[in-house]
C-alpha cells in the first residue's frame, strides 16, 4: 500500500489525489569546476588524496590569510553559464555565508548572493520541454566529514573530518520552481551532466561528487498560482537517488495534506536502503545566514572580450548535435540522443560515418548494439577519458585508424559481419582504451586476450599517466590551469 492509499482521505483515489495536487519542483545543483588548484588558494584540486594532505593556511581559514580567485574557474563557470543560455553579469560579488559546521574551519563559505555571476538561461528536456534557470553562482566547497575509519571500520560517537575538499571551486546552478515530476528532474539533471562533460567545465564524476543536487518539492492545489510550503532533500548524488526522493517526498507530503494536515519547512536526507527521506533540521532562510559582501575580494568584473573568448570555445552543445544527427543521418530521435550522449561516443559514429558515408544507418546500429554492449561488459563509461578512441590515421585527417580501417570497416558495413565489429571499429590493438592495467579485474585480464586491450601498446601506456588527459574529441578546448595571482 502505497502512502497516498493510506491516507485519512479514502474518498479520492491516489490517482484523484495526484490529479487535486500540482507537484511543484527545483534543483540545486553543485558543481565542482574541473580546475587544477582550488578556488582562493594554490592547493591541488583532486579526488582521492590521503586526508588532510591538499591543504593550507588559506583553505584552513587562519586567521590573517587572504583570498585570491582562481581566474580559470571564473572562465570554466563562464563557459558553462553561456553553454546554457544565461546572461552573464559584467560585475559579480562575493559574499560571505556565514554558519558553523564542523568542516567550515572558517566559519563561513565564500559565496555570492545578491550579485550572481549569471541570470536566466534553460536546459531543453529530451521530452520537449525547458527547464528555465534562475541563476548560477560560483562559491567554495566544504570539507568532509567521515563517520566511519577510512578503509572501513565504525568510529561510534566520534566524527573525522577531511579538509581536502575545502575551497575547491563550485558553481551552483538554480532552477525556476517549475519542475513538475521526479522524470523531469532526473531528465534535466542528465542533460545537465552531458553539458558539463562538453563543456569540459567539470569531470562530472558523481561517484566523487563533481555533481551534488538538493532537491526542493512542494505541492499546491492544481490551478493554483501560490506556491506551497517545500522540503528540501540535501546531498543527492545520483540521478536515481534524486528521482525516488522526490516520488517519496510527493507521495509523503500527499498525505500529509490530504489529511488535513500542514507540511513543515525542512531540510531532510534520502536514504537509499529505504527509498525513504527524514527530516534533518528546519530550514534555514537567507536572514540565517547573515550574508554580506566578502571583505577580502574586490567584485568580480568581466570584461566583455574575456566573455566573448569563452563563447568561442563553446562546443556544439548535446541538443544540437542531437537535432544535427537526426537531420543529417535519417536517425530516430531517441537513436540520435543517445549517439550524441557523449562528445567520445558521438565523434566515435562521425568519423566512422566520415569514412564510410553511405553507412550511416547501418553504422549507428552497429554503434549502439554492438559497441555500447561491449563497453558495458567491461564497464567502460562511454564518456570522457574512457571512451576507446581511434587512433588518427597517419593521413592526418583524422579518419579512423588511418588509410587501413575503413577497409575492414566497410566489409563489416556492407556484408553485416558483426563478429568482426570489434577489431574493424578498432576496438582490437589499436584501440586506446584509458585504463590503468593494474586495475584491471581478473575477469578484464581474461577477456583482454581476446579483445580490446589485447597487447600493452604505446595507447595503454598512456593511460597510465596520472594527470587526466585532455579531452581530445571534439573542438579544443583550453586547458586546466591555476591562478594567474599568487596568495599573498
Ligand atoms: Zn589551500
Amino acid at each position: 500500500m502505497s502512502v497516498a492509499q493510506s491516507t485519512a482521505n479514502p474518498g479520492l483515489s491516489p490517482a484523484a489525489l495526484d490529479a487535486a495536487w500540482e507537484t511543484v519542483i527545483g534543483l540545486e545543483v553543485h558543481v565542482q569546476l574541473r580546475t587544477t588548484t582550488k578556488m582562493f588558494c594554490r592547493c591541488e584540486n583532486r579526488f582521492g588524496a590521503e586526508p588532510n594532505e591538499l591543504v593550507c593556511p588559506v583553505c584552513l581559514g587562519y586567521p590573517g590569510t587572504l583570498p585570491v580567485t582562481n581566474q580559470h574557474a571564473v572562465d570554466l563557470a563562464i563557459r558553462l553559464a553561456l553553454a546554457l543560455g544565461c546572461e552573464v553579469r559584467p560585475r559579480s560579488v562575493f559574499a560571505r555565508k556565514n554558519y558553523f559546521y564542523p568542516d567550515l574551519p572558517k566559519g563561513y563559505q565564500i559565496s555570492q548572493y545578491d550579485e550572481p555571476l549569471a541570470e536566466g538561461g534553460s536546459v531543453p528536456l529530451p521530452s520537449g520541454g525547458n527547464v528555465r534557470l534562475h541563476r548560477i553562482h560560483l562559491e567554495e566547497d566544504a570539507g568532509k566529514l567521515l563517520h566511519e575509519v577510512p578503509g572501513g571500520g565504525p568510529l561510534p560517537g566520534r566524527s573525522l573530518v577531511d579538509f581536502n575538499r575545502c575551497g575547491v571551486p563550485l558553481v551552483e546552478i538554480v532552477t525556476e520552481p517549475e519542475i513538475r515530476s521526479p522524470e523531469d528532474a532526473q531528465a534535466y539533471l542528465q542533460t545537465l551532466h552531458q553539458v558539463l562533460l562538453y563543456t569540459g567545465a567539470s569531470d562530472g564524476n558523481m561517484e566523487e561528487g563533481s555533481l551534488r543536487c538538493d532537491a526542493n518539492l512542494s505541492l499546491r492545489p492544481a490551478g493554483s498560482d501560490t506556491l506551497g510550503t517545500k522540503t528540501e532533500v540535501k546531498n543527492l548524488n545520483s540521478f536515481r537517488h534524486v528521482a525516488k526522493a522526490l516520488e517519496y517526498e510527493r507521495e509523503r507530503q500527499l498525505h500529509i495534506l490530504a489529511a488535513g494536515a500542514r507540511v513543515e519547512q525542512e531540510t531532510r536526507s534520502f536514504e537509499p536502503a529505504s527509498g525513504a527521506t527524514r527530516s534533518l533540521r528546519s530550514k534555514e532562510e537567507a536572514h540565517d545566514y547573515r550574508y554580506f559582501p566578502e571583505p577580502d575580494l574586490s567584485a568580480l568584473v568581466l570584461t566583455e572580450g574575456r566573455i566573448e573568448r569563452q563563447a568561442e570555445v563553446l562546443p556544439e552543445l548535446p541538443w544540437a548535435k542531437s537535432a544535427r544527427f537526426r537531420d543529417s543521418y535519417g536517425l530516430r530521435a531517441e537513436e540520435a540522443a543517445l549517439l550524441s550522449g557523449s562528445v567520445a561516443l558521438a565523434t566515435y559514429y562521425e568519423r566512422a560515418v566520415a569514412a564510410h558515408p553511405a553507412g550511416a544507418r547501418s553504422i549507428a546500429n552497429w554503434v549502439m548494439t554492438e559497441i555500447l554492449r561491449e563497453l558495458k561488459e567491461r564497464k567502460i563509461h562511454p564518456r570522457f577519458r574512457r571512451f576507446p578512441r581511434f587512433r588518427q590515421g597517419s593521413d592526418s585527417t583524422g579518419s579512423p585508424g588511418g588509410h587501413r580501417r575503413p577497409g575492414r570497416l566497410r566489409r563489416v558495413v556492407d556484408h553485416g559481419r558483426q563478429g568482426r565489429a570489434e577489431r574493424s571499429l578498432g576496438l582490437g590493438r589499436d584501440a586506446r582504451p584509458d585504463r590503468r592495467p593494474s586495475r584491471a579485474t581478473p575477469g578484464a585480464r581474461r577477456r583482454s586476450t581476446r579483445g580490446l586491450g589485447r597487447r600493452r601498446d604505446r595507447g595503454q601506456r598512456q593511460g597510465r599517466r596520472r594527470v587526466p588527459r585532455r579531452p581530445q574529441a571534439g573542438p579544443r578546448l583550453p586547458g586546466r590551469a591555476g591562478h594567474e595571482g599568487v596568495p599573498r
